[in-house]
């Protein structure tokens, strides 16, 4: 049972020691008793020196393991152990006047040199280990046993991490090289922030961190206010940099290029009193959620955790896990919302949901899953999965009646506005034969927001081969009339949130009207999504909506409900 209190290490440096010492104290007896004895193993005789040259070499073996074993610990006991037998042996010189023992003393002596040049070297790959190789900050492992030192001691401190933006490109565009040539300049600058007890880190690719050490309410005395906040700290040096990127050979100052750096940082605030409700992993962790909330906000530099964003986070990954488990398992799956004529309601095509269907058989809404996949590259593989599946399974239906039919889908504002996306689409077509014309693309407002440059270029590729381009939520954005009649749609999707006021509100009707007039004038088509009654339908049908969208003529339907609706229809 006492052997469970002591670790593997812990006994196997008792052990060393406990060897070390018996075999200072054997050499030193036979030395005294035995000198010139001659020992008989078998067939071996061994003369009393050589098995003393045996115990030094093998005290000096165990010597090394303790450094080995216990590092610092370890150097200072086989240092000691080394010295109490040069002793013996300087003694029975002393007292016996034997010289026998002095080349053993030489051996002594060398096992000092040896164990003190394994100790530098060990010192130095410990100190490796622990610095970042192209800063030379302290890295992750540092980190954790720093911080996890600081929350032991029940100090209050502040956690700032630091994150360059877009790093990933900056290392596309110029290079690894520079690259870490910009991650070197970043941390001199943030070195710059520190106080005496405050410690910088650096903890993955282009990320820092910072511990704060924070005045302890214990022992603050009135009037000592030369605490500078973190935040103040840091907002100095968080704004935007043009850094100078020296040509290759470092001399021809013509050659130099400019390289705009950004940084953006989450702080987290560790109480001392709640020390034992945290560790150094969480409170990195609250720091990132901090710093993630700052990335999502594009006008600030810098944001505070707060218990919100912690839940948020939460919600995120779990959403995350889920689309993940999504995609491998194949719980996606689509249903089809049909769009009708709203004079004749002559079948116009069908809209692709997409819906998750865990195994316990609950089904999840994209409303859940989708605004997560947006936040992350996720919702890439959700739009290719969507479009995929719905030209694959429409194809076969299309070709046996050859009678139009549109299939629109979702496509989110991070693909539209990818280089690639219309030839995505395009291979996307030859491979599942699905003619172009019968596939509509759902973008929205946001759209334009971003890249609005690379989405116009989509959008007339996707025309010049035939795709068709909707306005999805019409109304709920902020897109000026101006630009809006310059964007190339076809077809202008009114919000559910104006058609549920227009039997209520005549002022929203009259605004729905002038939508409607407008998307005329630019020769667009016009659908109201979201009608749920009669007095809706009459009321859009009056005011020449071309099409109507919503539970009052059709729910979103399996598959076979819209293949069987489409075969209807036609
Ligand atoms: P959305 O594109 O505006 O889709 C219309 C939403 O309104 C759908 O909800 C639809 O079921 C619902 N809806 C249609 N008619 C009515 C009605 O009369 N009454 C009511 N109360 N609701 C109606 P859903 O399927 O939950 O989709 C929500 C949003 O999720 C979609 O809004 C779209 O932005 C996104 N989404 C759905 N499927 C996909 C997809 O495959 N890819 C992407 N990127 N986004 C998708
Ligand atoms: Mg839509
Ligand atoms: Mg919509």
């Amino acid at each position: 049972m006492a052997m469970n209190r002591f670790s593997k290490k812990q006994i196997g440096f008792l052990l060393c020691v406990f060897f070390s010492l018996l075999g200072s104290l054997l050499s030193y007896y036979i030395g005294k008793y035995y000198d010139d004895t001659d020992f008989v193993l078998g067939n071996f005789i061994l003369p009393s020196l050589a098995i003393q040259g045996i115990i030094s070499s093998s005290r000096s073996i165990l010597c090394i393991l303790m450094v080995l074993i216990a590092y610092r610990k370890g150097m200072v006991t086989a240092i000691i152990l080394t010295l109490l037998a040069l002793l013996f042996a300087f003694l029975r010189i002393v007292r016996f006047q034997d010289f026998s023992s002095l080349p053993g003393i030489f051996n002594i002596v060398f096992s000092i040199i040896t164990i003190a040049i394994i100790y530098s070297f060990y010192k130095k790959s410990e100190q490796n280990s622990r610095t970042d190789f192209i800063t030379g900050l302290r890295n992750r492992r540092s980190y954790v046993e720093e911080v996890s030192a600081v929350i032991s001691h029940e100090k209050p401190f502040c956690l700032a991490c630091i994150e360059v933006e877009d790093f990933k490109e900056l290392n596309d565009i110029f290079g690894i090289q520079i690259g870490d040539y910009i991650l070197e300049r970043i941390a001199k600058k943030l070195s710059g922030v520190l106080s005496k007890n405050d410690i910088i880190f650096k903890i993955t690719g282009a990320t820092y961190a910072i511990l704060f050490a924070l005045p302890d309410p214990a022992h603050h005395h009135a009037g000592d206010d030369s605490f500078v906040p973190p935040e103040t700290r840091l907002s100095e040096v968080l704004n935007a940099e043009v850094i100078k990127i020296p040509a290759a050979d470092n001399t021809d100052k013509t050659l130099e290029r400019n390289c705009t750096v950004t940084l953006c940082a989450g702080l987290a605030y560790a109480d001392a009193k709640k020390a034992a409700t945290y560790n150094a992993s969480k409170i990195l962790k609250n720091a990132e959620a901090a710093l993630f909330a700052t990335k999502r906000n594009p006008d600030c530099k810098l944001c505070v955790f707060t218990e919100e964003m912690e839940n948020q986070e939460q919600k995120q990954k779990e959403a995350e896990f889920l689309i993940k488990d999504s995609l491998e398992n194949n719980w996606f799956y689509l249903v089809y919302q049909p769009q009708f004529t709203t004079g004749e309601k002559k079948l116009r095509g069908f809209e692709t949901l997409i819906r998750c269907k865990k195994p316990d058989g609950t089904i999840v809404s994209p409303g859940y899953f989708i605004p997560a996949a947006e936040k992350t590259s996720l919702i890439m593989k959700i739009d290719d999965y969507v479009l995929r599946r719905a030209m694959t399974e429409f194809k076969p239906i299309l070709g046996s009646t050859g009678k139009d039919c549109i299939i629109s889908i979702n496509v989110s504002a991070k693909n539209i506005g990818s280089k690639n996306f219309a030839d995505r689409i395009k291979a996307m077509l030859e491979e599942t034969k699905f003619p172009p014309k019968n596939l509509e693309i759902e973008i929205t407002e946001y759209s334009f927001s971003d890249s609005m440059e690379t989405t116009v270029e989509n959008i007339n590729l996707l025309k010049a081969l035939g795709v068709q381009i909707a306005l999805d939520d019409f109304g709920t954005g902020y897109t000026s009339i101006a630009k809006l009649m310059k964007l190339p749609i076809n077809l202008l999707k009114i919000d559910k949130s104006l058609i549920d006021d227009i039997e209520s509100n005549s002022n929203v009707m009259d605004m729905v009207d002038s939508v409607i007039y407008m998307g005329h004038i630019m020769n667009c088509e016009v659908i109201s999504e979201g009608v749920e009654n009669e007095k809706q339908l009459e009321l859009l049908k009056k005011h020449n909506c071309d099409f109507i969208q919503g539970f009052v003529w059709g729910k979103p339907k399996s598959y076979d409900e819209a293949k069987a609706l489409y075969n209807e229809q036609s």
